[in-house]
């Protein structure tokens, strides 16, 4: 059976990673993009190769031919856009972060669960097969009891996104939302835990617009009382990204820990020496993020990061910027969980 996928939103990250995976997988199929300009979908389709172009969500939602939407609009549109597909029976993997408020990404999850549609978060980093193999050495106790974890995450925002995302807090910009959502979402999988609050400071260091954060740190506290850094950024040109989990008994460590490359090496440490983990082959996060969501189209299994963890790091980086604001410490709170 193949799905057949509507993209909401004719954005950088469909060109460059989503389509990539529709057009090449097995199962799977690109049929229509909708743009907020018809004259903006209709050069999309052509460029990349999208069969239809529709000028407006509802026709593109009236589509007896799209099974599934890829919403990777601007942040403030996911909560009314994902609530329009699933009333229209398409099952929805969206874009983080999921919403600009915890109860509108739960309105999402809710209405979702009440049409009867799968519902995923386009959480890619749960796709490497390098965090996948670090939860599940921090699982099965490798490196004793987990106590703390950093996360390095300071890049260098592309020219060709130096838009919304430093010039429009309403459409969910700034630094917090955009990358620290990725931070949490990656330390609940590889630990297997979830943060209960949120201490965080944000600067603006030049390239983010008045008023917005263009580089952040925070620092976590999980419920096994495992202390986790991020550190954020969209204007440090001159580093790698990195990720490490330093346990009672041994630590782990790895390099390329944060991108959207399927690439970087493992280490671990114990005993007093350090020897690489062999995790089997690299592949395209991208391309794993769709395959599972067209399997949980298919009622075979959940996608890579559900609704519910959307709101999970939603609720973690709303929590880390309201530290940020009031100087205090944050909790992290989800009504009703
Ligand atoms: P883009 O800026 O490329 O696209 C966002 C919207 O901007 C589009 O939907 C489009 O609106 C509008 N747009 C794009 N190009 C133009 C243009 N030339 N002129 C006018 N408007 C334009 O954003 P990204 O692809 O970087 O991000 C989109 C979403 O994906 C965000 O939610 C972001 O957080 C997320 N993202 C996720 C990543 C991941 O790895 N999971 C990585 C990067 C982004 P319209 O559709 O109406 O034409």
């Amino acid at each position: 059976m193949t799905v057949r996928w509507g993209l909401i939103g004719a954005s950088d990250i469909a060109a460059t990673r989503m389509l990539p995976a529709f057009h090449g997988l097995d199962g799977c199929e690109p049929r229509a993009v909708v743009s907020s300009s018809f004259e903006r979908a209709q050069d999309y389709a052509q460029r990349n190769d999208i069969p239809v172009a529709y000028a407006g969500l509802d026709e593109l939602l009236a589509d007896p031919d799209i099974d599934a939407v890829y919403i990777s609009t601007t942040n403030e549109q996911h909560r009314d856009q994902t609530i329009a597909a699933a009333a229209a029976g398409k099952h929805v993997l969206c874009e983080k972060p999921l919403a600009l408020t915890v109860e509108d990404a739960l309105a999402m999850n809710r209405a979702c669960a009440e049409a009867g549609v799968a519902f995923g978060t386009n959480h890619h980093l749960r796709n490497s097969v390098m965090h996948r193999k670090i939860r599940d050495l921090v699982a099965s106790g490798a490196i004793g009891r987990p106590l703390a974890a950093r996360v390095f995450h300071a890049v260098y925002l592309p020219p060709r996104l130096q838009g919304w995302r430093i010039t429009r807090k309403g459409a969910g910009g700034g630094v917090v939302l955009d990358i620290n959502v990725h931070d949490a979402d990656t330390l609940r999988f590889d630990l297997t835990d979830d943060p209960v609050e949120v201490t965080a400071l944000t600067a603006n260091h030049g390239m983010a617009g008045d008023g917005m954060a263009d580089s952040a740190m925070a620092v976590l506290r999980f419920s096994s009382g495992l202390l986790a850094q991020t550190h954020d950024a969209f204007t440090v040109q001159h580093t790698r990204t990195g990720f490490e989990v330093h346990g009672e008994d041994g630590s782990l460590r790895c390099t390329e820990a944060m991108t959207q490359e399927p690439d970087g090496v493992l280490y671990l440490s114990a005993g007093g020496s350090e020897r690489e983990v062999d995790f089997g082959e690299h592949e395209d996060l991208y391309f794993r993020s769709v395959r599972l969501f067209n399997d949980a189209v298919l009622g075979r299994g959940e996608p890579a990061a559900t609704g519910m963890d959307g709101v999970w790091s939603l609720a973690t980086a709303l929590a880390a910027i309201e530290s940020a604001e009031s100087g205090r410490s944050i909790p992290v709170t989800i009504p009703g969980v």
